[in-house]
């Protein structure tokens, strides 16, 4: 190993979100769907934060891209891919917002769903909006690829949801040149999110009001 390169770590996910990712993988529910509309609104999301950061820090903005989202399917691989040129994560944003359950409507979630009787949990999950963690829903193993805007360095943080994640420094060609890119390891039985046609009707559907174009690519087979 040279000098510039450090290894990839492997930390522990936060006990509730341990508790959560079960919780999702064996809850029986109805529509696994909501997790694009997750995805996309969270590829969103990082999009407007970079807008109103440029207000104040124009150059972040300097490679005159505009902003926008990129989905791309890959049947053959069976694997599906949301990137954005949004605000991008460092690595303790990537450890804080994948890691932790810092945030207040998850916490809310697991405390509903504590209460709840079997068989409830699809409903909790469409009604709080989950976020990135409803991914395991559909992908045996998800990686980020986020370099952050204005930012140093690229990283990779990787999981397959049981307990643990693996962080590290990404190579520059995985990596966008600035935002964020997940890429889902589809299971067996959710291979259908990896066709371009479904995918662009559940796109329609979910993500009509969404203020970034959102792009669906199919990768050639
Ligand atoms: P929420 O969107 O309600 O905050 P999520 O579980 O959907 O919760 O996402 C958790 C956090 O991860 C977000 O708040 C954000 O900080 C970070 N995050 C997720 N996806 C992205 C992305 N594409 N770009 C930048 N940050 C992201
Ligand atoms: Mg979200």
């Amino acid at each position: 190993m040279t000098s510039d390169t450090i290894a990839p770590e492997t930390l522990s996910f936060e006990a509730d979100v341990a508790r959560l990712l079960h919780m999702m993988v064996h809850s029986v529910y109805s529509d696994r769907d909501v997790f694009l509309r997750e995805l996309i609104s969270n590829a969103a999301d990082a999009c407007e934060k970079l807008r109103y950061e440029a207000i104040t820090r124009p150059e972040l903005l300097a490679d005159g891209k505009a902003l926008c989202i990129t989905v791309t399917a890959d049947a053959e691989r069976k694997r599906l891919t949301i990137e954005d040129n949004g605000i991008g994560m460092s690595r303790e944003d990537l450890v804080e917002a994948l890691g932790t359950i810092a945030r207040s409507g998850t916490r809310a979630f697991m405390e509903r769903i504590e209460a709840a009787k079997a068989g409830e949990g699809a409903e909790l999950i469409g009604q709080f909006g989950v976020g990135f963690y409803s991914a395991f829903m559909v992908a045996e193993k998800v990686e980020v690829f986020s370099r952050a805007a204005g930012g140093e360095g690229s990283w990779r943080w990787s999981s397959d949801g049981k307990g643990a994640y693996e962080i590290g420094q990404a190579l520059s060609d995985e990596t966008p040149a600035r935002g964020t890119r997940v890429v889902l390891h589809l299971m067996d039985d959710a291979e259908n999110y990896a066709q371009s046609y479904t995918l662009e009707k559940l796109i329609k559907e979910q993500s009509g009001h969404v203020a970034v174009p959102v792009y669906l690519v199919e990768k050639p087979g």
